[in-house]
């Protein structure tokens, strides 16, 4: 690591949990955000901030005005642009040293099996070598179908991902990580697509509230990067700002659900 590294990581490496083992694990990983917006707003700063390797950004979505009460990466300059060439100019003026990559498309499972940080050997057999990094997935795309289109994927090449979902005074996290025996997926969690699911452009949503949640999805992201503390996978989080309160919950995986098959036995 560099001099201009190591100062500019200097107080993550000050944690004994990060240290410069944890700090290089972060640089060499690449971490894909789905959703530019609320959510993945502030996951992409942090991601950038903390000196992820590559980030690899993917929304099909242009920035308008009724998006800047909470998606915080973009400014009112950006209205009209692509949110993740909006997001990406943001990420890189706060970090040079990442890599970041746009796709202006929606990440649906056709696009998601097609990519090859998807496909690498060492992530199928849940070993990641010394020099290739992590590959995580943060789902912040507010969209059901694309939330299920990640599982499988995730389940196929036996990828760690983390969920965030936020609407009006609520959220959610929860981390999946099919590397682990017997892990739950998403499907464990909502075994079908729920209709009438709540929006944001129909439900209103207090600003912080994905920040809250953005925020926490990313100290997951590098919980799986770094490995300090409590491993959170197979937990559901949710938190309610009309209390304050946060809850955790167990997500038990399902006997029938085809995640509890063969898929990442190598
Ligand atoms: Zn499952």
């Amino acid at each position: 690591m560099k001099d201009d590294q190591l100062l500019r990581y200097s107080r993550h490496i000050l944690l004994p949990e990060v240290d410069i083992e944890g700090q290089e694990a972060i640089s060499r990983a690449t971490v894909v955000v789905i959703g530019l917006g609320g959510l993945g707003s502030p996951v992409a700063l942090y991601l950038a901030a903390s000196g992820v390797g590559h980030l690899i950004l993917v929304d099909d979505d242009q920035v308008e005005v009724s998006n800047l009460q909470r998606q915080v990466v973009h400014d009112s300059a950006s209205v009209g642009l692509s949110k993740v060439e909006s997001a990406a100019q943001r990420c890189q003026a706060v970090n040079p040293d990442v890599k970041i990559s746009c796709y202006a498309q929606r990440a649906d499972s056709e696009w998601l099996s097609q990519q090859d940080w998807l496909s690498s050997e060492d992530a199928l057999n849940g070993q990641v070598s010394s020099d290739d990094g992590l590959t995580v997935i943060v789902d912040c795309s507010d969209n059901a179908a694309i939330r299920y289109a990640i599982n499988e994927v995730c389940l196929q090449k036996c990828m760690p991902w983390v969920s965030g979902a936020a609407v009006a005074l609520n959220g959610q996290v929860a981390v999946f990580d099919p590397r682990e025996e017997g892990a739950p997926c998403y499907r464990c969690l909502y075994p079908a697509l729920q209709d009438g699911a709540l929006t944001c452009s129909e439900n209103g949503i207090l600003s912080p509230v994905v920040g809250i949640i953005g925020t926490t999805q990313v100290v997951e992201a590098l919980r799986l990067i770094v490995g300090f503390g409590a491993p959170q996978h197979g937990y559901l989080r949710t938190y309610d700002a009309g209390t304050g309160d946060w809850q955790r919950w167990k997500v038990p995986a399902r006997q029938t659900c085809s995640c509890q098959s063969d898929y990442c036995s190598g």
